[in-house]
């Protein structure tokens, strides 16, 4: 993210300075991670999938019983009117709501009012050489949540689970990592889900399996259903990534990224293969269609 100090942050109803822009120690977002959150991006002032990204952040409130004190539509017009103010056609939104001020006790009824806070700003991608050129993975030993604790499919600030796995990568000179499931299963990557193709088929994890049920994941499903290609929501395990044909990762701000090298396998022929070059194409039209448009 660039170091743009006169950026307005939307906090709790109010657009205020980036170096205003702050909460309270006693808020439990920051005390236990307690609260939930959305990155959304925008394309050509069009909010990509904005109701995908909103049903989900209300499907987490509920889960955490977390009441989001604004609707669907004060949340959209205030996501529009930040990326407005900062004057952003392009941005990575960063929707956040924490279970607010309390004491030093988990006890979230202590919490009067949930932290609203939206950040908006440039996304910085990964290098364009890599979507050319194809990711080098690995699997990392820390395991994905298992759904009957803290259920991966709650988009929750408690990000731990991840970011010891985004440690692992990094130590091993890597920028994503595969996380497997308790049995072993194939479960995503530390911010992105994963894709195969073998035999002209695609495959990726139930979300069952422990995965976050991603928009972009959801996007290009559909995208395969319109354009035929054999899509399949399927358990698999390592063995069938090393001997995949093709293979992606998908999320809101890495958007498609062809995988060429797993765990020091070469995926097909080390370089994106055609399914991931076509859907790599469809996707990028879908994000100057499929949302909701704003001028500056
Ligand atoms: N899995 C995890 C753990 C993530 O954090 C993300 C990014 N939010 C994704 C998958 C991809 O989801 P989406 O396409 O909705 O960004």
């Amino acid at each position: 993210m660039r170091n743009n100090n006169r950026l307005k942050v939307y906090l709790n109803g109010k657009l205020v300075d980036k170096s205003e822009a702050k909460v309270s120690v006693f808020d439990h977002g920051l005390l236990y991670g307690d609260g939930v959150f959305e990155g959304i991006r925008s394309y050509e002032g069009l909010v990509f999938k904005l109701k995908e990204h909103l049903d989900r952040f209300f499907e987490s409130a509920k889960t955490l019983m977390l009441k989001i004190p604004l609707s669907r539509e004060e949340l959209t017009e205030a996501i529009v009117l930040t990326l407005k103010t900062n004057r952003l056609k392009d941005a990575y939104i960063r929707l956040v709501t924490t279970r607010g001020e309390g004491d030093l006790g988990l006890d979230p009824r202590k919490c009067d009012r949930p932290t609203i806070i939206i950040i908006t700003d440039r996304i910085v991608l990964y290098p364009r050489k890599l979507y050319r050129e194809g990711l080098e993975i690995i699997t990392v030993p820390t395991q994905r949540n298992i759904p009957a604790a803290v259920d991966p499919q709650i988009k929750s600030l408690n990000y731990l689970n991840n970011i010891l796995a985004k440690i692992e990568a990094v130590n091993a000179g890597k920028e994503e990592a595969i996380m497997l499931n308790h049995a072993g299963y194939v479960a995503e990557c530390t911010g992105d889900n994963i894709f195969i193709a073998k035999g002209g088929e695609l495959l990726t994890p139930p979300t069952y399996v422990g995965a976050l049920r991603g928009i972009t994941r959801m996007a290009v499903i559909a995208i395969a259903r319109r354009e035929k290609i054999p899509i399949r929501e399927e358990v698999i395990t390592r063995h069938n990534v090393f001997n995949a044909e093709e293979s992606f990762l998908t999320g809101t701000a890495a958007e498609v990224i062809p995988v060429v090298k797993v765990d020091g396998r070469m995926i097909g022929k080390g370089k994106p293969g055609p399914l991931t070059l076509r859907i790599m194409r469809e996707f990028h039209k879908l994000t100057r269609t499929d949302g909701v448009r704003y001028r500056l």
